[in-house]
């Protein structure tokens, strides 16, 4: 098979690959891109809408966020709406309700700081008492058409973006690439990449339909970035923790989102109820966080490549041992596993589901088979912390970039495809014109450096 040579090649072809694919070929003057995906279709894993929670992440209702990172996703995810505001149509971007639930005094008193503290970046959201989420979603505020007996407020709204079929996103972004004027882009399906080597000046990627030639390679390939950074002898220092994420479906009982208050002691993200964008009369309910040995999530094997990425040593002990040593962290890991559990599952998850809908029984709930995906939780070994959002290896004076994205990866994809695309063009050499990513995709504000 012939040897092909491209200006970058992007390996993983899921929502970090294909924005990336989009944002060079439409804003850079690179010549050529290659997106080489080890799958036969496009966002096939994570990206996919039965993977993940598909929501917008715009740091509004998302209470394990920071003020500062909620500003900074909103900015990413508002990348998201600019890019579906410039196509004449689109099959991917939604409008629900959406809010985050506070049950009992002490979450009350917690969600009406919170949202003061809020205001002024996410100036839409409103306090709403038990009335008012009663008119939003009737099955949160009331049990046979009675308030619920606990103090509930919310913070929401009705009118924002906050759904996103990321797999259908996906595919967006490659019309659109192939759309862009005078670029080669090419795009190989059950393409794995099995190596990378490292030349004087260029990369060579081996799969099985040849060899590819790279000036520039990005690795977005989920769980996998790591080993083939390992390969190059780069983030020796990390590990990944894949943290598998499970669901549950209920009838449709919910109008749109609604989040519960994070226990700031929790890694994850709490508990949340959404519409389901491919099964809409259904409400799902998730995600579950349980720790998997693999890299993917219901395909078969990956359970040596999964050992190879989390180089178990002391180090990794260590971090396990600190998180095992919580009571609050222990007891939410054991439940977690146990909501894998046939029979018991149900009784247990409905309990935390009353949390958001009261009049939820274990009879009510089916567990989501075949939905979910898995989070590549990257542990950093120096550190000795699981890390908890995205992390990149950017070994200096090469041109490689490694991307791991757990959540909220996919709603800052072209967040992430710019800050890489400005390293690109820096090390390459090329043009990225910046003005017309802050025109068209910042609304006229650059991302903070
Ligand atoms: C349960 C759950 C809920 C989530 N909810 C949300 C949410 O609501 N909002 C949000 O923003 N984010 C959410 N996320 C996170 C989001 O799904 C991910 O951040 C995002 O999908 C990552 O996209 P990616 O393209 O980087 O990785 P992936 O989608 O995993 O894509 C990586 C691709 O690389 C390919 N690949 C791997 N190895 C190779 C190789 N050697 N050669 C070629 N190709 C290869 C894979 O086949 C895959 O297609 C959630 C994740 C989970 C698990």
């Amino acid at each position: 098979m012939k040897n092909r040579t491209f200006d970058v090649v992007i390996v993983g072809g899921g929502i970090s690959g294909s924005a990336l694919t989009f944002l060079l070929s439409k804003y850079t003057d690179v010549g050529s891109i290659a997106m080489l995906e080890k799958y036969g279709s496009l966002a096939p894993l994570n990206s996919h809408a039965r993977s993940n929670s598909q929501t917008l992440h715009c740091g509004d209702i998302e209470t394990n966020y920071s003020l500062e990172k909620a500003k900074l996703v909103k900015q990413q995810a508002n990348m998201l709406v600019h890019y579906a505001a410039s196509l004449e149509n689109n099959d991917f971007l939604f409008k629900f309700p959406k809010m985050i639930l506070a049950v009992g005094e002490d979450e009350c008193a917690r969600l009406e700081k919170r949202h003061e503290e809020f205001a002024e970046a996410f100036p839409y959201m409103e306090l709403w008492d038990a009335e008012r989420i009663a008119e939003v979603e009737p099955a949160v505020a009331l049990i046979d058409g009675k308030p619920r007996p606990e103090k509930i407020i919310a913070s929401g709204c009705t009118d924002e973006y906050s759904a996103v079929n990321y797999g259908n996103l996906a595919k967006s972004f490659i019309n659109s690439a192939r759309n862009a004027t005078n670029k080669e882009i090419h795009i190989s399906l059950s393409c794995e990449v099995e190596r990378i080597q490292k030349f004087d000046d260029h990369y060579e990627l081996s799969t099985p339909q040849g060899t590819f030639i790279a000036k520039f390679v990005v690795v977005s390939a989920g769980a996998h970035s790591l080993l083939l950074a390992n390969q190059l002898g780069h983030g020796m220092d990390m590990s990944i923790l894949p943290m598998a994420g499970s669901f549950y479906y209920i009838p449709k009982m919910l109008n749109g989102k609604v989040y519960t208050m994070q226990n700031d002691k929790l890694p994850f993200a709490a508990l949340h109820g959404d519409p389901d964008l491919i099964e809409m009369s259904k409400t799902r309910l998730g995600p579950t966080a349980l720790v998997l040995p693999k890299l993917e999530r219901y395909t078969g094997g990956t359970y040596w490549d999964f050992w190879r990425s989390l180089k178990l040593d002391f180090k990794v002990l260590k971090v396990f041992w600190d998180l095992m040593k919580d009571s609050t962290i222990r007891n939410y890991i054991f439940r977690n596993f146990a909501f894998e559990i046939p029979k018991l599952r149900q009784k247990l998850f409905a309990k935390d589901v009353q949390k958001i809908i009261p009049s939820v029984k274990p009879e009510d709930l089916e567990y989501a088979a075949g939905i979910g995906g898995l989070r590549p939780q990257v542990i950093d070994k120096t550190s000795m912390q699981l890390k908890l959002g995205e992390a990149s290896i950017v070994p200096e004076n090469e041109s490689l970039i490694f991307n791991m994205t757990p959540s909220p990866g996919a709603t800052t994809c072209l967040g992430n495809a710019y800050r890489d695309a400005q390293i690109i063009a820096d090390r390459l050499g090329i043009n990225l014109n910046r003005q017309a990513v802050i025109d068209e995709l910042l609304g006229g504000n650059d991302i903070p450096k």
